[in-house]
């Protein structure tokens, strides 16, 4: 495949070879995991051994020591899993939990946490909604109270991504009693006394686990304080431009693949003597749909390629998040429609796909919470 910026020839060797992989190891599985509600923890340490789990990091932690140009074709590949809950479980512990102990941990905190991540070894979750704040992040109530060697931990947590498997779940406290944005701080708890999990079950990203974590009189030593203390605000938000182009780049990998399959399912299926690809109403659907991908996939690629030349493209990325989430949804709707029946059975990639597809107007900072903030930055 020809390489287009931001992307180069060796980006496009990587897709293929990341390709190969999800293709062989992980989709045959996709449906089994589905059902079973759960992927293998496993699958970490198969793609640790592929390097997938450190493409962005440097060599010296293990990882690949490539950048986020490296990272965003992974995004796009594992789209072809077709079980959003797997690639949610993997992306959440390498675009969310590890980037800020990557950005913000201590050399030993690095070495303790990061190294065994990439090597698959320990698994991560980020720890930041609650039953009572989620898109309101500063409302959050979980309390980390000081004593001697460090903190006890009060307070819960929900909707967590790998909330039931993660050994470590790097989580939101509030480490003064003032309201707002200052007073919280980052704390990497360890999976142990005090740590509990429960499933939650969901419309969609099925094999993926999501709990309710609770933490009682949980103790954490001094030394897993992440980043500053009282400042944890600004840990939260150095990696939602990312996480944001995370689930942008996921969306455009996920519409291409329901596209191209639509578009065979399309030329193959036969009503009123031709395929429906040959009457108009089905044809011009594809033309819209394809022009949907195109124009999120330039969108978004416009905002990585100003992500990693250093500008910090606000605008941009958010406008990417809130254009393609919605626009793959709707996609993903729109191909159902062309399976007909079939694509109401469940288990169909398509029936699955759509289901998916709703999480992402809502996860990650909300579509309503995106035009917050663009109307912040448009000056209104
Ligand atoms: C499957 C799944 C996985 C998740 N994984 C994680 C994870 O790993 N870690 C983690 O910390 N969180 C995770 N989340 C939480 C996710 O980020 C939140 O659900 C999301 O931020 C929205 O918060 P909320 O659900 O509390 O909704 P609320 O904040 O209660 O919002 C409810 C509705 O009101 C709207 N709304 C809120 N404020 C405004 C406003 N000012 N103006 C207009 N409308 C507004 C919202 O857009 C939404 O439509 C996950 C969620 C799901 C469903």
């Amino acid at each position: 495949m020809a390489s287009t910026p931001p992307f180069s020839d060796e980006h496009e060797q990587l897709r293929q070879s990341i390709r190969g992989f999800v293709e062989r190891e992980l989709a045959p599985h996709a449906q089994q995991w589905e059902q079973e509600r759960w992927f293998p923890d496993e699958v970490f340490a198969k793609m640790a051994a592929q390097g997938l789990l450190g493409l962005k990091y440097p060599e010296e932690y293990g990882g690949q020591g490539g950048d986020y140009l490296h990272e965003a074709v992974l995004c796009e590949e594992l789209a072809r899993i077709g079980s959003g809950g797997t690639a949610a479980g993997i992306g959440a512990h390498v675009n969310i939990a590890t980037p800020p102990i990557w950005k913000f941990g201590s050399e030993e905190q690095k070495q303790r946490y990061l190294v065994p991540a990439i090597a698959g070894e320990k698994i991560g979750a980020l720890g930041i909604t609650e039953p009572g704040a989620g898109s309101d992040v500063a409302a959050i109530a979980t309390r980390a109270e000081r004593v001697d060697g460090g903190w006890v931990v009060g307070g819960e947590k929900t909707y967590i991504t790998n909330g039931v498997r993660a050994h470590f779940i790097v989580t939101a406290v509030k480490t003064t009693r003032d309201g707002g944005h200052h007073g919280i701080s980052f704390l990497i708890v360890e999976r142990g006394e005090g740590v509990s999990s429960s499933a939650l079950h969901k419309l969609g990203w099925q094999a993926s686990d999501t709990a309710t974590i609770s933490f009682q009189d949980v103790f954490v030593p001094e030394e897993n304080l992440l980043g500053e203390l009282n400042e944890g605000f600004k840990l939260i938000m150095a990696n939602f431009q990312w996480e944001r182009l995370a689930m942008a780049l996921g969306a455009v990998g996920a519409m291409a693949l329901a596209w191209e399959r639509t578009a065979q399912f399309a030329r193959e299926r036969q009503a009123f003597g031709r395929p429906l690809s040959g009457h108009q109403a089905i044809r011009h659907k594809l033309a819209d749909l394809a022009t949907s991908v195109y124009t999120c996939r330039c969108v978004t690629h416009d905002a990585l390629r100003r992500f990693v030349a250093g500008e910090e493209p606000l605008k941009e990325v958010t406008m990417a998040k809130l254009l393609t989430q919605r626009a793959c949804f709707e996609l993903m709707d729109e191909c159902l429609q062309i399976h007909g029946g079939a694509g109401y059975m469940r288990e169909h990639f398509i029936e699955r796909a759509a289901r998916d597809a709703r999480l992402g107007p809502i996860g990650g900072g909300s579509d309503e919470i995106m035009r917050e903030i663009l109307g912040r930055a448009l000056g209104l």
